[in-house]
């Protein structure tokens, strides 16, 4: 890796996503640090140049397809391309018990149809290499599919889930559940009872991340896109209220270690604390 290997964070202007973009450019990456708001990415961006890192800013919101067309024909005339994407950004509001709509609607569209489309405008813009470039989707153990607790109860929909043969099993999973959000069935509905529209948005990642791992690994060597995700652990920032055990630094670290594996050709798997975890 050098300053020619050029990364992109999403959701990079605070909490985990600023310290995965300050790791990866103490590694001497060249590091894209994309937010949805200007001023907070501006701002962010400037601290890691007053340490002398080399961090670019770039305007983007992953739920406007507009954005990311902008950012991907911005970095394509800039860069040529892009070795390694971390899809960090996400949303959260806790509802628990409490699913709204407008929640429910919200934490799924950022979490898992943006980071997808985000995805698919990416890859390709991804250059070959022979390291293989790096997707990593910031995930978490909420979106287990076949933990002993908080996971759905129809056995069938989760074998489903765990073959993903195809996009259209999670989105016909979100978009039940978003229907039964919406005539207020989905308490019934088998669904995980705890965080359940943030742990199905994340179940919906882990399946797509082991999805476009298998139907990648099927394009031809040098050039290859490597897939995974991971569990950042509880971590003190907004999104926890700052509740968490583990610190951003920490949190951090098996993205960016998952981002920098040597040579490596690891993909489809979950990962946290640097081991790899069960789906
Ligand atoms: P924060 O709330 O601190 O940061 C979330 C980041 O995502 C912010 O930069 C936010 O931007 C950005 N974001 C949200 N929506 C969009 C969007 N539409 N387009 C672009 N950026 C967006 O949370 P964390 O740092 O804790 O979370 C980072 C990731 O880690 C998330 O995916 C989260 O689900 C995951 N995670 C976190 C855990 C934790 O304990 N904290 C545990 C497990 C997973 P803005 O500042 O504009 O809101």
């Amino acid at each position: 890796w050098s300053a020619e290997t050029i990364a992109v964070v999403t959701g990079g202007n605070r909490g985990i996503g600023f310290e995965i973009t300050r790791q990866l450019a103490l590694h001497g990456l060249t590091v894209i640090l994309t937010s949805r708001d200007t001023v907070a990415g501006e701002e962010a961006t400037k601290i890691l140049l007053e340490q002398g890192l080399k961090v670019v800013f770039h305007q983007l919101d992953i739920v406007d397809h507009e954005s990311i067309n902008l950012f991907c024909a911005w970095v394509k005339t800039k860069y040529g391309g892009i070795d390694i994407l971390i899809n960090n950004a996400g949303v959260s509001h806790n509802t628990g018990s409490e699913n709204s709509v407008e929640c429910a609607e919200k934490v799924i569209n950022t979490n898992y149809y943006a980071t997808k489309n985000m995805t698919k405008a990416v890859i390709p813009l991804m250059r070959s290499s022979a390291e293989g470039a790096r997707v990593v989707m910031v995930s978490s153990r909420l979106g287990r599919l076949n933990g002993r607790r908080n996971r759905i109860a129809d056995v069938d929909l989760r074998r489903q889930l765990e073959e993903v043969e195809s996009e259209d099993i999670i989105d016909s999973a979100m978009n039940k559940f978003l229907e039964q959000v919406k005539d207020g069935s989905w308490v019934t509905g088998g669904w995980p009872q705890n965080n359940t529209d943030y742990s199905l948005s994340k179940l919906a990642v882990n399946a797509y991340t082991r999805l476009m791992a298998r139907i990648l690994s099927e394009w031809p060597e040098g050039q290859k896109i490597y897939v995974n995700c991971c569990c950042p652990g509880w971590v003190k920032t907004a999104m926890t209220g700052w509740a968490g055990i583990t610190p951003p630094e920490e949190g951090a670290d098996t993205p960016v270690w998952l981002a920098l594996l040597p040579g490596q050709s690891v993909s489809g798997k979950f990962f946290a604390e640097r081991r790899e975890i069960n789906f």
